[in-house]
């Protein structure tokens, strides 16, 4: 058997992993160990089309570790653990420090601890899943993606929010954005479709978490996450933006803490608090289709919200546009909102049209990509798969070739 790559997304209670050959970066396997420390902890691996799952006490990332290579021996999924020659984490959050993929060593460490004030939910989950496999296996070849590095190149004027300077620099407090892996992961991919070096476009990854991002020659020029994941659109749970003085409204008027009050802009808004349905924008579409008047507010709100950014970032990517894209769980498999997001674009002078039988294609018959748009439509529109942890294994491979 060949060598492999690892590549581990790490909650704070929860590790996701993906198996890949090396040679060609088909898939071995994948799972998840979840509820990490809690009770009622189990794994699950996806292996040759079936499912393993077995209920076992974990009490750290570094257990969960264990019993996963414990259990990929048995299901002789590796021969021999020191196949795994490469391991990719990914990061949320890289700060100012990361701009690209990066070896792992002592330093990079201290400066991932770092960040954890700026993601206190995701960075220390994967600093406890890199000291784990540092541990159990000290020969494989470390690599840490971020989800924040792609923004790297977003200027000032586009990351700067309007508050106070010197506390905003003291702090720093800025728009990092999110979901870097994928966005970089379609830039790459639209490269590829439009055969050009760089590209121009709008990616809307809109999964349960979403953001938007203006692509300008290749690179991040806007994105719609900011400081947290919270920013932006209306997402599964999460309300997007809102006026900030509400916060303080709630804790005076409303009588909640702001850790409250957070927690329920984070948990319990978006389309769930909105809905009072789901977050799941399969139970809504059918609901809409039934005419139930909530579910019909409730995507209209989101559709809108998307396409308020939307029209902002077809103007801030400018007149060398290339295309629109759909990526992630909702823009790659619901044909409903992407209408629903197209329809109401109505910019002066420019014609964006999708060809219904093409947006109405079964998700299973899309491959890798899919060109949704009429030929009347001025800028092109694709559904592209996404697929953050190919990136992370391919960057593990380049880092260390
Ligand atoms: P993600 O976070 O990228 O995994 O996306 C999760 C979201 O994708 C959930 O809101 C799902 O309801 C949504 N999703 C997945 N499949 C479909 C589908 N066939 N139609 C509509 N939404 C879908």
């Amino acid at each position: 058997m060949g060598g492999k790559v690892l590549v581990i997304n790490a909650g704070s209670s929860s590790m996701k992993w993906s198996l890949f050959s090396k040679n060609d970066f088909s898939i071995v396997a994948s799972g998840i160990a979840e509820r990490v420390g809690i009770e009622g902890s189990f794994l699950k691996i996806n292996f040759e089309g079936s499912e393993i799952k077995k209920e076992i006490k974990l009490n750290d990332h570094k257990a969960a570790a264990i019993e996963t290579l414990k259990l990929w021996q048995k299901h002789k999924i590796v021969k021999k653990i020191n196949e795994v020659e490469l391991i990719g984490f990914r990061v949320v959050h890289g700060g100012e420090y990361f701009n690209d993929s990066i070896k792992i060593d002592s330093k990079v460490i201290e400066l991932i601890g770092e960040c954890s004030k700026f993601a206190p939910l995701h960075n220390p989950g994967a600093l406890q899943a890199i000291n784990a496999m540092l541990d159990i296996l000290p020969n494989a070849k470390m690599s840490a993606t971020f989800d924040t590095a792609f923004h790297t190149t977003i200027p000032s004027i586009n990351s700067q929010y309007g508050i106070n300077r010197e506390f905003a620099q003291k702090w720093g407090i800025k728009k990092y954005g999110m979901h870097g892996i994928s966005h970089k992961f379609i830039t790459l991919k639209l490269q590829e479709i439009l055969n050009k070096n760089s590209v121009n476009f709008v990616n809307l990854h809109i999964g349960n978490g979403a953001s938007l991002c203006a692509v300008k020659d290749s690179k991040s020029f806007d994105t719609s996450m900011g400081f947290t994941p919270l920013a932006g659109i209306m997402m599964g749970t999460r309300s997007g933006d809102i006026d900030p003085a509400i916060h303080e409204y709630a804790t005076e008027v409303a009588g909640m803490s702001l850790k409250e009050f957070t927690n329920l802009l984070n948990k319990n808004s978006g389309l769930l608090g909105v809905s009072g349905i789901s977050s799941d924008m399969r139970d809504l579409v059918k609901r809409y289709k039934e005419n139930d008047e909530n579910a019909i507010f409730t995507l209209n709100l989101y559709a809108q919200k998307i396409v308020d950014y939307l029209a902002n970032y077809i103007n801030k990517v400018g007149k060398k546009i290339d295309a629109l894209v759909f990526t992630a769980g909702i823009g790659e498999n619901s044909s409903f909102i992407r209408e629903l997001v197209i329809e109401k674009l109505d910019l002066p002078n420019l014609n964006i049209e999708l060809d219904q039988n093409k947006n109405n294609i079964s998700p299973s018959e899309i491959k890798d990509y899919l060109l949704i748009s009429s030929n009347n439509s001025q800028i092109p529109v694709y559904v592209i798969r996404t697929n953050e942890e190919l990136l992370i294994a391919q960057d593990a491979v380049k880092l260390y070739e």
